[in-house]
C-alpha cells in the first residue's frame, strides 16, 4: 500500500485534539482539508512533443486568510501529499503566529527532466490554472518555493499572474522571489536559519540536554544532514559556523560519514565538480545513503522528504535530537520508537517555519510597498550619534572610531528580517516547552495542541458562516 501522508498528519492531530477544549464538531473541521484543486494541462516540449502535466493546490484551512505554503516539483507528487502539507502548513503558521491559512501546491514532474523553457512553459500555465479558479492571490493563497522550485519560479508566477491581474498589490500575489522582484533579503537561507534557531534554542536548555545526557549549547555536537537542497545546505552551514561537526551527510545519490566532521564548503566544491558527493576525499563513502541516518551522532536533521524515518529504520537511528527540517520526515509509528528511546523530536511544524516566517516578513514587505529599514536607518544613526556624543561630553572620554562606527550602524532590511526570524523561533519554542512540560506530552504533541487551540480560538472567535 503506498504511503498515506495525510493520515499521518491526522493521527498526529488526534494525539493532541484531547488536551484542546473545543467542540468535536469543531475539530474535525480543522482536520479536514477545506478545498483541492487538481488540474491536467498539455506542454509542448522544446522537441515538439506534447506530455499531460498533472498539478494540485490544496487549502487546508481558511480560518486566516490569505492560505499560505510552497509549490513543489517532484514525480511524487499527488493529492494525498499535497493535502498533508497543506495541513502542515496550517498547524505551522499557528505555531508561529503567522497569521495564515495553510496552502500546498504540487507539479507532477522531474525538474532536471526539463529546460529552462519548458520550466517556465509550465509554471506559467500551472499559475493560469490557479487564477482562473482563484486558487491564487494576495488575499486569498499566496505560492512559494518548495521541493524543486526557487525564485526563478517565483518570478514566473509573479509575471503571469500580475499580467492578469495587474493591480498596485499583485506582488503580494507569491513569496521568496527575487530580491528584484519585490523579495526580501534572508528568505532563501530561512528556512535552513530557523532551524538552526530552533536547535540552538533546543540545546540551551541545560535540564533538557541533561536528560538527553548532552552537554548545552552547540559547540563540539555532531551533525548528520540528510538532502543538501536548500533547506539541508543552510542548516548545515550555521551549524557548522557554530561550532558543531558535520560528521555525516546523505543525499539521494549517496552518503558520506566521518566521526572527526568534514567541511561543508568542500563537500559542495567536490558535488559541483564530480556531480555527486559520493568519492569525496575527507569521509567514507556510503552507496546506501539511508545507512548515513544510522550512524553515530547527536542531532539528525532529516531536510529531504517525508517518510524516513520509519518503522523499517527508526529503531536504527541512534541521534539522540532529530532535527525536522523536512515536512513530515518521522511516521508516528517512528515517533513512538525514538520516543521510547528517550531521544528528542524537534517537530516539523515548528522547525521549518523559517521559511513561512520570512514570507510572511516579504509578504508585509509587498503590501506596505517599502523595504524594511528605508525609513528609519538613518534616524536611528544620528540618534545612536547624539547619544555617543553625550556620552562623550559627560565623561571627557573619547570613543574610538572603531567602536562608535560599530555602535551607530542603523538596522537594514537583513538584520530585521533575522532579528524577527530569530524572535520567532525562541518565543515559539519556549511555548511548546511550557505546554509540554504542563501537559507531560513530547515536543510534536505540544505543537499540535499549541496550533490546534490557536485556530478554534479563530473560528470561536469568528463564529460559523450562517
Ligand atoms: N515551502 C515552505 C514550507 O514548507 C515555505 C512556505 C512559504 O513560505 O509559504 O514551509
Amino acid at each position: 500500500m503506498s504511503y498515506r501522508f495525510f493520515e499521518d498528519v491526522n493521527t498526529n492531530f488526534d494525539r493532541a485534539a484531547p488536551y484542546v477544549d473545543a467542540e468535536p464538531g469543531l475539530l474535525e473541521q480543522i482536520k479536514r482539508c477545506n478545498s483541492v484543486y487538481h488540474v491536467t494541462f498539455p506542454i509542448k516540449k522544446d522537441d515538439g512533443t506534447i506530455e499531460t502535466v498533472h498539478g494540485w493546490r490544496a487549502e487546508h484551512s481558511h480560518h486566516k486568510l490569505p492560505a499560505k505554503g510552497g509549490i513543489r516539483y517532484s514525480t511524487l507528487a499527488n493529492e494525498d501529499e499535497v493535502v498533508a502539507l497543506a495541513a502542515l502548513m496550517t498547524y505551522k503558521c499557528a505555531v508561529v503566529d503567522v497569521p495564515f491559512g495553510g496552502g500546498k501546491g504540487g507539479v507532477k514532474i522531474d525538474a532536471n527532466n526539463y529546460t529552462e523553457s519548458e520550466l517556465e512553459r509550465i509554471t506559467r500555465r500551472y499559475t493560469f490554472e490557479l487564477i482562473k479558479k482563484g486558487f491564487i492571490g494576495p488575499g486569498e493563497d499566496v505560492p512559494a518555493p518548495d521541493y524543486g522550485t526557487g525564485a526563478r519560479e517565483m518570478g514566473w508566477i509573479l509575471d503571469t499572474y500580475r499580467a492578469i491581474n495587474p493591480s498596485i498589490d499583485a506582488e503580494g500575489c507569491v513569496t521568496g522571489k527575487p530580491v528584484e522582484l519585490g523579495g526580501i533579503r534572508g528568505r532563501t537561507e530561512a528556512t535552513g536559519r530557523g532551524v538552526f534557531f530552533g536547535i540552538r534554542e533546543a540545546c540551551s536548555h541545560a535540564q533538557d540536554m541533561k536528560d538527553l545526557g548532552l552537554t548545552t549549547g552547540l559547540e563540539g555536537k555532531r551533525v548528520i544532514v540528510q538532502g543538501l537542497g536548500n533547506v539541508g545546505y543552510y542548516s548545515a552551514k550555521y551549524f557548522q559556523e557554530a561550532g558543531c561537526l558535520i560528521v555525516g551527510i546523505a543525499e539521494a545519490s549517496g552518503g558520506l560519514y566521518n566521526e572527526k566532521g568534514m567541511d561543508l564548503e568542500n563537500v559542495m566544491t567536490h558535488w559541483k565538480e564530480t556531480g555527486a558527493i559520493k568519492g569525496y576525499p575527507g569521509a567514507e563513502s556510503f552507496k546506501d545513503s539511508r545507512k548515513v541516518l544510522e550512524m553515530d551522532c547527536d542531532i539528525l536533521v532529516p531536510a529531504a522528504l517525508e517518510n524516513q524515518i520509519n518503522e523499517e529504520n527508526a529503531d536504527r537511528i541512534k541521534a539522540k535530537i532529530i532535527a525536522e527540517a523536512a515536512n513530515g520526515p518521522t511516521t508516528p509509528n517512528a515517533h513512538n520508537i525514538i520516543k521510547q528511546r528517550g531521544a528528542l523530536i524537534v517537530p516539523d511544524n515548528y522547525l521549518n517555519a523559517g521559511g513561512v516566517t520570512v514570507s510572511y516578513f516579504e509578504w508585509l514587505k509587498n503590501l506596505s510597498h517599502v523595504r524594511f529599514g528605508r525609513m528609519d536607518r538613518r534616524n536611528e544613526e544620528n540618534m545612536m550619534r547624539k547619544v555617543l556624543t553625550a556620552i562623550e561630553d559627560a565623561s571627557g572620554n573619547g570613543i574610538s572610531k572603531k567602536v562608535s562606527e560599530e555602535l551607530v550602524q542603523g538596522s537594514d532590511e537583513k538584520d530585521i528580517v533575522d532579528s524577527g526570524l530569530e524572535d520567532t523561533m525562541i518565543v515559539a519554542y519556549n511555548e511548546l516547552r511550557e505546554i509540554r512540560r504542563a501537559n507531560n506530552l513530547d515536543l510534536r504533541t505540544a505543537a499540535y495542541v499549541s496550533a490546534i487551540r490557536k485556530v478554534a480560538v479563530a473560528y470561536d472567535r469568528q463564529g460559523i458562516f450562517p
